[in-house]
């Protein structure tokens, strides 16, 4: 059963695009531990499509069809971690391809391309996001075969303009693909503004609650290169279990609700702080003084998100106090979940990261804006 077409994304969302259990009426769509599928008298597959679940299984389907629905792509699969669908997209270049990424990313990423890349023979190279035409000047014309946005860049939250980047990387003949973890499909839709696929570590905001691994792709279109990525999918293995396919189509459902109260909690933070005299700098691109918070507000229509670093006065030893003191954030890494928590980045990255000693990096949860505001006082002393 669908939806009426006229609904908003968010009511077909909250709904899971229409998907009931068709053969109880259950409400909630059933979940599909099968990972073989019965074949009939004649060999033919019993339902079309159902075959072995390490290339479909109908659990995953659902959460496949909230994604196309949230990114208004033409097809969605999930994977078993961002990571994994970050590497599918990875997996179709070839030796002598080139990429081009920003500086500052997702550092497991960052990590894994180099080393990658070294391995394959992938030319790889790294723009700063902050100084102008850097994009333009890191492209190799007909040798850069994928552009990769990560926008808001973790953690300094610096915004990338996806359409003016679709327009590079096209008149060059690469593809462009957005790692719009941070953003969700709440805030930022960059399919609509010209990406060609986008990237999701679904393990955040999609899920929401800090219990499934899992990541996604969203293509704009059902094609040559997006059916490369489903067979390296299928034959890699990088998929998920249909249990966490269930639990993220859950944790899903209620996105919207959680994005605008994470919207409103991280301004309100975020401002709060900001003239704080223990902290230097607020990076939030809600602020007017970010560095990117035009291009935000042009981008990011769905709000500025809940995502969140200050610049410590005092540098790392004054960070790790202020983490020992907090009662309510958590000190754990990850975000997006429905618990706030607050990381000493340079710590996990270690040397040779980008990420200024000075900074916390803040996921703002679901919790009373009044709690974590006064847990942020007491720990900034
Ligand atoms: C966590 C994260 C990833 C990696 O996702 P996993 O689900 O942990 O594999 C990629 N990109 C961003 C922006 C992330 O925050």
């Amino acid at each position: 059963m669908k939806n009426p077409a006229d609904v908003s994304v968010e009511t077909s969302n909250a709904q899971a695009v229409g998907n009931i259990d068709q053969a109880t009426g259950g409400i909630s769509p059933a979940i599909h531990p099968s990972t073989t599928f019965l074949r009939d008298e004649n060999y033919a597959l019993f339902v079309e499509g159902n075959s072995y679940s390490r290339d479909e299984n109908p659990t995953y389907k659902v959460a496949e069809a909230m994604l196309c629905n949230l990114e208004g792509g033409a097809d969605a699969m999930l994977f078993s971690s961002g990571m994994a669908a970050a590497m599918t997209i990875v997996q179709t270049l070839y030796p002598g391809d080139h990429i081009v990424a920003p500086r500052i990313m997702y550092w497991g990423l960052r990590h894994w391309l180099r080393s990658f890349c070294s391995q394959y023979h992938i030319g790889l190279s790294f723009f700063d996001p902050a100084e102008p035409n850097a994009l333009e000047r890191a492209i190799v014309k007909n040798t850069t075969k994928l552009v990769w946005l990560e926008s808001p860049c973790n953690p300094t939250w610096d915004i990338l303009n996806i359409s003016e980047s679709a327009e590079i990387a096209h008149s060059a003949g690469a593809i462009l693909a957005v790692d719009s973890t941070v953003a969700t499909p709440v805030l930022t839709q960059p399919i609509k503004l010209g990406a060609d696929f986008v990237v999701h570590s679904a393990t955040k905001y999609l899920n929401g609650h800090c219990d499934v691994l899992a990541g996604a792709i969203v293509a704009a279109q059902d094609n040559e290169l997006w059916q490369k990525m489903r067979e390296i999918r299928l034959n890699a293995g990088c998929i998920l279990g249909s249990l966490e396919a269930w639990l993220l189509q859950r944790g899903m459902r209620t996105l919207f609700l959680r994005m605008d109260r994470v919207n409103q909690s991280a301004l309100v933070i975020a401002e709060c702080f900001e003239k704080h005299a223990k902290v230097k700098q607020v990076l939030y691109p809600g602020l007017p003084s970010h560095p990117d918070h035009d291009i935000a507000k042009n981008q990011m229509t769905g709000g500025f998100g809940g995502m969140l670093s200050f610049r410590i006065h005092g540098g790392e030893n004054a960070c790790l106090e202020i983490v020992k003191r907090c009662k309510v954030f958590k000190r754990a890494t990850s975000l997006g979940g429905v618990e706030s928590l607050i990381e000493h980045r340079y710590s996990i990255e270690g040397e040779g990261s980008p990420v200024p000693r000075d900074l916390l990096r803040l996921s703002i949860g679901i919790e009373s804006v009044q709690d974590l505001i006064s847990d942020l006082t007491h720990a900034l002393g």
